[in-house]
């Protein structure tokens, strides 16, 4: 049994985790903390791995506590820039990290094909829909998506087209536009529109429900001590 901690335990995608490691005979929740919780609480639990769903402002601190205490850390909030990343790899040592903008395989599927289709199709824009409680625009999968079309792509990436610094053609991350829709009743969705000569394609992924992230949860918590120093992205764990 592995014995399992969650962060940010109240919150919408911190329930159904707690939820998910409670059905899972491999795992024990041993500490469901929020806010007004003490991290050590948790080292009292002897917990070995910690998920963390809570806040941008509040991650990375969670993160190197975790790691300074010797607590793997699983991490699915959203936020954490590549100076970040950086401190936190730097932390690693006797305990691991797994930073994952999206646990849902579809939605990594969808950034692998992107990595497939971006040299051939270079321009590209993102369109990324969420709930309207979500704190963070562009969503971190947006982020991710658009570094790995821009690396996919190569050095002769186009620029967006239209007039540059216009609002209305959305945020540019890495020479790629992306519009972020924020609207109640929605979960988390992202397209992917390729343009080229006479043609366009599009990759849809949709996150009905949080169960999507789960599974992904839930390898990234049984894998995270095999997996040394960072790792970003569950493509890494999937492929
Ligand atoms: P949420 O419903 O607002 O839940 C966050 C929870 O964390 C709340 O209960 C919040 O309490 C609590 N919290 C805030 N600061 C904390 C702290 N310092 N210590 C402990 N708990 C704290 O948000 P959510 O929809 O679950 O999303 C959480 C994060 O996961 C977001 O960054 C979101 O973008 C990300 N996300 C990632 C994935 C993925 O696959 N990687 C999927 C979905 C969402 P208060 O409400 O009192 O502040």
């Amino acid at each position: 049994m592995i014995r399992v901690s969650v962060l940010g335990a109240l919150g919408k995608m911190g329930a159904t985790t707690c939820n998910a490691i409670s059905g899972d005979p491999e795992l024990e929740l041993v500490a469901a903390l929020d806010v007004d919780d003490a991290l050590d609480d948790m080292l009292e639990e002897g917990a070995e791995v910690c998920v963390d769903f809570t806040r941008p402002d509040a991650v990375k601190g969670h993160v190197l506590w975790l790691l300074a205490h010797g607590v793997h850390a699983v991490v699915g909030t959203t936020g954490l820039g590549p100076a970040d990343l950086r401190e936190i790899e730097a932390a690693t040592g006797p305990a691991n990290a797994i930073v994952a903008p999206n646990f849902a395989i579809g939605a990594v599927l969808l950034m692998e094909l992107c990595r497939l289709v971006a040299p051939h199709m270079p321009h590209a824009e993102i369109i990324e829909q969420h709930h309207d409680q979500k704190l963070d625009a562009p969503s971190g999968t947006a982020l991710r998506t658009a570094a790995l079309i821009s690396e996919a792509r190569g050095r002769d990436a186009p620029q967006p087209c239209g007039p540059a610094g216009h609002p209305a053609r959305g945020y540019v991350e890495q020479d790629v536009a992306v519009h972020s829709v924020r609207l109640p009743g929605l979960v988390a969705h992202q397209e992917v529109v390729f343009g080229g000569l006479g043609q366009t394609l599009t990759i849809r992924h949709d996150s009905t429900d949080r169960s999507s992230f789960m599974p992904g949860v839930l390898l990234a918590v049984k894998g995270v001590a095999d997996r040394p120093g960072l790792t970003v992205g569950l493509d890494h764990l999937l492929f």
